[in-house]
């Protein structure tokens, strides 16, 4: 089998590359051949638009467009759409894989995908945002579909965006089709839950962690790096559940309290304060950097990706890391990390909670009906705990890291499922 590869990602510490390196070992590990590891790699299907726009201004400027579909072997295939000038197809096609992985390691049935939009979403008016939300849905209708193909926010969207996409494909289609996107707005069909789904996983992924590392969550002290969705949610939950968090950051600096930080007050706090934790008062500022380093037991980066490198990997003092933001370790930190005993709950099972809840969206909306928040957060909670305890499970039979294990898991079931569906062998 030959196949001619694009040129590779060039910076070798990007997060995608070093999703790529994970891929590759778990491969190696589970033996796939040339041929599953080709059908595995190479996206199904990726398609780039030009976006015709009027502006305010009334000149009209074309935006370039992306949707890769990396896999439709486990079911329809799901993924965010990025509003960011640096978007490029390469970038989407790795974030389609990733979105594969993270499916599949929580047992949910869809394939991966991941959309764009090279645009600048802060230079843009809100009309602008509409007519290019639109152009891009009206240009993607053979591609999405409810089971096909379903979007969800990403950085730069949010739920006005996905219920323009929602609005703009139910006129084409000439009916109400809710389940073609999740992350709506609750009025449209968006579920309860989904705000605090991710920064919940990460609270069950800890606690599992914790567990398996014999830490009593009522002794045990943590970091969080990131006070925005996932940190802020993650950090509140985390401290409901006995933990003493002591340290805080955002773009604004790094806050540290050794009592502990009162998480209500914090996110209080930045809610009245332009939406940052700059000059509060409660703890002792630092820097980011010495944030990592802190002396805690449990350390989860929140806030981007490649914050963790091979030179601050050998300062963590933490014994667990759960990685709530997507690729926050570069593949360069992973043996440092491993040299150290520190586990780490990788990104593609701590953060999955949000996609798992919004699987539960589209189910909604595919029954008609809503369900309660406690039926939500009891299915998120078992769901994200059986994928951690399949992931750990996974790591004992290999004698891997908990990421590598991950990938493994995800990976295996991807290529058993298609074996079974009949296409290869
Ligand atoms: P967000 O924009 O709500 O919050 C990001 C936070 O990080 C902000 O507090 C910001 O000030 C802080 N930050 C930015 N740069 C920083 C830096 N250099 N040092 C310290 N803090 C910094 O974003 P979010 O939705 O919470 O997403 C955070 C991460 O989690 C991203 O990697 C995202 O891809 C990932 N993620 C999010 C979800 C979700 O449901 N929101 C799901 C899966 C993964």
């Amino acid at each position: 089998m030959t196949y001619i590869e694009p040129a590779p990602i060039k910076d070798k510490e990007n997060p995608l590359e070093s999703m790529m390196q994970r891929f590759d070992a778990a491969v190696k590990i589970l033996g796939i051949s040339d041929e599953m590891y080709y059908i595995l790699k190479v996206p199904a299907r990726q398609v780039t638009v030009g976006l015709p726009v009027t502006m305010d201004n009334g000149q009209i400027k074309v935006f370039e467009g992306y949707r890769v579909i990396h896999s439709t072997i486990l079911g329809p295939s799901k993924g965010g759409i990025r509003f960011d000038p640096a978007v490029n197809i390469d970038e989407v096609r790795a974030l389609a894989a990733w979105m594969t992985w993270k499916c599949a390691v929580v047992d949910i049935p869809y394939g991966g995908a991941k959309g764009g939009i090279a645009c600048n979403p802060r230079e843009m008016s809100a009309g602008e945002m509409e007519r290019l939300m639109r152009a891009y849905t009206i240009s993607m209708l053979d591609i999405f579909g409810p089971d096909k193909d379903i979007p969800a926010p990403d950085m730069g969207t949010g739920p006005r965006e996905m219920a323009w996409l929602m609005d703009e494909y139910s006129k084409a289609k000439g009916m109400t089709v809710n389940a073609v996107v999740t992350g709506k707005p609750l009025v449209l069909g968006g579920s309860l839950g989904r705000t605090e789904a991710t920064g919940r996983g990460v609270m069950v992924s800890a606690l599992a962690g914790m567990e398996k590392l014999r830490l009593n969550p009522y002794r045990a002290t943590a970091a969080v790096q990131g006070f925005g969705n996932v940190g802020s949610w993650g950090a509140k939950l985390l401290q409901e559940k006995g933990v003493t968090i002591c340290g805080l950051s955002d773009i604004s600096g790094a806050y540290y309290n050794p009592r502990g930080i009162d998480v209500e007050k914090a996110i209080a706090y930045r809610n009245a304060n332009n939406g940052t934790l700059e000059g509060f008062k409660d703890a002792e500022l630092i820097t980011n950097d010495e944030l990592l380093a802190l002396n805690v037991d449990v350390l989860v980066p929140a806030a981007k990706e490649d914050v963790i490198t091979h030179e601050n990997a050998g300062n963590i003092q933490a014994k667990l890391i759960v990685e709530g933001a997507n690729g926050p370790t570069s593949a360069s930190a992973d043996d440092i990390i491993n040299q150290k005993g520190i586990m780490v709950v990788p990104d593609i099972l701590a953060n999955a909670g949000g996609v798992t809840v919004s699987y539960f969206e589209w189910v909604q909306n595919r029954i008609g009906y809503k369900w309660a928040l406690d039926r939500i957060n009891r299915r998120s909670d078992r769901m994200m705990k059986d994928a951690f305890d399949n992931v750990f499970e996974t790591s004992q039979k290999h004698g891997v890291s908990l990421r590598l294990a991950a990938y493994i898991v995800a990976i295996d079931k991807v290529a058993s499922t298609y074996k079974f569906r009949g296409g290869y062998g």
